[in-house]
């Protein structure tokens, strides 16, 4: 076998060490070993020379079981941290995310972005501002990932589009100037596929994510890495036709998906709040009921497109996604009536992340990238 074979195996190993202590939290050099099939000797070169980086830390003892008790070891989640940040037209958020995946902190507020350097200083602030609050330092910041509703060229810098937001092509690398840590820009659909992937167990699954907010947007997650498609647009299920000549779209064709199956269908009637239009039905507004049945008529035949195309679990996430749980058995009532094929609608899943999932994704991208590293 050759050096090179021998340092890549070694390498894997490391690797797949850090990976199944980050997935359990807490584990002991014994299970490690059993579970990876790895000698105790190998196991333990590989937890001390991440102990000695500082990556993982001892964390306590298992008490169950006779003899000596087994000690257990963690990963050390905030040795390095990314940041992620939503961009829509009127709100921004900003999230902090640990090695584990998880939410260290987040900030939602309204924010009107506009191509200015006063705006764009603000924005950095706020970033800024987050960083210091947590006490983090520059050298664990992995990187910012920031998301927008629009097309990005496959540098993951450069804006394609993004006809909401009045913002230039070089809006990243405009925001970069104020960082060290490197900025990327993705589309915030599939970064919420991303983090919806991340929550759950869908390995080795495509799943598609519907992305069901102001906007309809959508990403195609083939073993958790979005299909990019020819021009980095796939999965824009928004613009999908559902109603030929129909109702007016924001891309300014008529009849797209988006203008029936958006959270504006139902909010616009309460000044863009869903908490009150659902609570409003609930106490029996029947006109809220009927307009909630044709949504879920819509988005049932949309659903039931991207069905006929992928054949696999869809999950309904954004604004709605959260709001809809109660009605997915009525949807897959609508699909199986619709389904050319046997179904029993069972691939339309609930979203788990359902808070901030957009910025989540992207700050995920710089986690997923240095764990791959480890
Ligand atoms: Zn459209």
């Amino acid at each position: 076998m050759t050096e090179i074979n021998l340092q890549s195996i070694k390498q894997v190993n490391r690797n797949r060490v850090f990976r199944l202590i980050a997935a359990r939290q807490r584990i002991s050099k014994q299970e490690i070993a059993a579970e990876l099939k790895l000698s105790l000797p190998t196991t333990t070169q590989n937890l001390n020379s991440l102990k000695d980086e500082g990556l993982i830390e001892e964390n306590g003892t298992f008490s169950s079981g006779i003899g000596r008790k087994a000690r257990a070891v963690s990963i050390v989640a905030d040795f390095r941290v990314a940041v992620g940040l939503d961009i829509t037209p009127h709100h921004i958020s900003l999230v902090l995310v640990d090695l584990n995946g998880s939410m260290m902190d987040h900030v939602r507020e309204k924010f009107e972005i506009a191509d200015s350097e006063l705006c764009y200083g603000q924005l950095a602030e706020k970033v800024r501002n987050l960083i210091d609050k947590n006490k983090i330092r520059p050298e664990q910041i992995l990187g910012m990932g920031i998301t927008i509703p629009g097309i990005i060229a496959f540098d993951k810098k450069t804006i394609t589009s993004a006809e909401t937001l009045p913002v230039p092509s070089n809006f990243c690398q405009i925001l970069q100037e104020y960082f060290d840590f490197p900025c990327l820009l993705f589309n915030d659909a599939s970064c919420a596929g991303v983090a919806e992937f991340w929550k759950n167990d869908y390995e080795n699954q495509t799943i598609a994510y519907l992305l069901l907010s102001n906007t309809v947007g959508g990403a195609i997650l083939v073993n958790g890495k979005p299909f990019e498609g020819m021009g980095n647009r796939s999965a824009e299920f928004g613009h999908i036709t559902l109603v030929p000549g129909g109702a007016e779209c924001s891309c300014g064709k008529r009849g797209c998906a988006e203008a029936y199956c958006s959270a504006l269908c139902l909010s616009r009637k309460t000044d863009n709040d869903l908490a009150v239009f659902f609570r409003e039905m609930n106490r029996g507004k029947e006109e809220y009921r009927k307009l909630l049945e044709e949504y879920l008529d819509y988005l049932a035949i949309l659903l039931n497109d991207i069905n006929m195309c992928l054949d696999c679990p869809v999950v309904l996430g954004g604004y709605m996604g959260p709001y809809l749980k109660p009605y997915i058995p009525r949807l897959s009532q609508l699909v199986v009536e619709r389904s050319t094929f046997p179904t029993d609608g069972s691939y339309i899943k609930p979203c788990t992340c359902e808070f901030e999932a957009a910025a989540m994704g992207g700050a995920l991208y710089h986690i997923e990238q240095f764990i791959k590293n480890v």
